[in-house]
């Protein structure tokens, strides 16, 4: 069990981690490329529509040319999931899965795949019509393309149980990778938001694993070279196009990259994690509202590769108050019924505060609808704890729908003695 301290932010919102922009496709691509010495100047020459070689879709894809449809699928999966940016934290990851979404849409579609093998991306911009510049700007936002495939996760921009189980298969054993941030509801009472408290949740969340010791490698067994890329964890290939042929290094489609082939642990299936619960008591701060989002750092999903944890969100919601306070910011609000003759004459009322019951002067002559304030009997302000707004009790008067004959009387009495008055006033102005 560990304590945390935490920061917060009031918010209804899930902000952080689904920013993404779908707007340009284009932009440097993780590959190196090489013109050939002669054909470059040719390539110049000739060429006004393309000045940019681009990675090859197969490399991107990491699948062979005589690759099938389910193969590509397959690849694509995989790598998607893989560099997605809200799981892969680095650098260049979000541009890797645009290739790789963008590889995906065109291999997978006989038309333009056809058109690509035998002419490249020249090919494409040519046959797809209006796609000039060098910018592709004819995909789909490669986000769409992840959703219909995985299905949208969970609400709030991707984050959430869905992801947590959808990622964790192969992959990303190349570098240390920053954890997964998580989630967590808690449902508060009310006079818990309103003061703080120290809660204990069960977290769950991805743990290294205790067999491999978070490498992914399956014990007893060690890595060996990767025989495709010799270690280095880059190929070098050469692409025919109708502008020359290109050299381009890429990725080893073999190790991914890394080098490096090893038999994937048989408890976390090479992830190096595993998913557990943990105990966690968190300390509530005194102000927190619905929709106010707390964050403890580092008691999210372990990286990968020894990666940093990401971050624990907890997410607050408040069950209304049993005598019926309602909360408004730091204000809290309730009612108090009063009879006319309380109204008229003054009374003291006992009203239920978040301190507990206090006695309320309710002055004479009291008009129904009077909104009287008691000072500081209200909500701490987050993060100011010696701050404290007000409570507002509104007051609503009662007229009795029946009286008895007595009571009937002494109205009329009453009802007298203001005709009297008010004559007498009357007596006086007028002329
Ligand atoms: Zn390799
Ligand atoms: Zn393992």
């Amino acid at each position: 069990m560990a304590s945390c301290s935490t920061s917060y932010a009031s918010s209804s919102s899930w902000s952080g981690l689904s920013s993404r922009q779908s707007s340009a496709m284009g932009g440097s691509f993780a590959g190196a490329f090489h013109l050939h010495g002669s054909r470059r100047a040719q390539a110049q020459r000739r060429a006004s529509h393309v000045v940019r070689a681009d990675v090859d879709y197969y490399s991107v894809l990491g699948v062979d040319k005589s690759a099938d449809k389910k193969a590509i699928k397959q690849a694509y999966r995989q790598k998607a999931r893989k560099y997605h940016p809200d799981v892969n934290k680095d650098p260049g990851a979000e541009e890797t899965f645009k290739q790789i979404s963008n590889a995906y849409e065109v291999l997978s579609d006989d038309q333009k795949k056809s058109l690509y093998d035998r002419y490249g991306e020249a090919g494409l911009k040519n046959g797809m019509g209006g796609m000039g510049g060098s910018d592709m700007g004819g995909f789909n936002n490669p986000f769409d393309l992840f959703e219909q495939f995985f299905g949208s996760a969970g609400g709030r921009g991707g984050f959430g149980g869905g992801f947590g189980s959808g990622f964790g298969g192969a992959g990303g054993r190349s570098r240390a990778q920053q954890g997964e941030d998580e989630k967590y509801e808690l449902k508060l009472d009310f006079l818990d938001a309103v003061f703080g408290a120290n809660k204990e949740i069960d977290v769950s969340r991805l743990e290294s694993c205790g067999p491999c010791t978070g490498s992914g490698i399956k014990s007893g067994t060690s890595a060996t070279t990767c025989g495709t890329c010799g270690g280095s964890g880059q190929v070098v290939q050469a692409v025919r196009t109708p502008l020359g042929v290109f050299q381009q290094v890429m990725q080893c489609p073999t190790c991914d990259g890394v080098g490096e082939e090893s038999t994937p642990c048989n408890t976390c299936g090479g992830d190096g994690r595993v998913r557990n619960s943990k105990k966690i008591s968190l300390r509530v701060p005194a102000g927190v509202d619905a929709g106010s989002r707390l964050r403890v750092r580092g008691e999210g999903n372990v990286g990968r590769k020894g990666g940093e944890p990401g971050d624990l969100y907890v997410f607050i919601s408040v069950k209304p108050h049993p005598a019926g306070l309602r909360r408004e910011g730091t204000t809290i609000h309730s009612e108090v019924e009063i009879s006319f003759v309380d109204a008229i004459l003054g009374t003291t009322s006992k009203v239920t505060t978040v301190d507990g019951p206090v006695d309320l002067r309710i002055p004479a002559g009291t008009q129904p609808g009077t909104t009287l304030v008691m000072g500081k009997r209200g909500v701490p302000r987050l993060g100011q704890d010696s701050v404290r707004g007000d409570h507002q009790v509104h007051v609503r008067v009662t007229i009795p729908q029946r009286l008895s004959k007595e009571e009937t009387k002494l109205v009329e009495e009453l009802r007298q003695l203001q005709d009297n008055k008010s004559s007498k006033r009357s007596g006086i102005f007028s002329f």
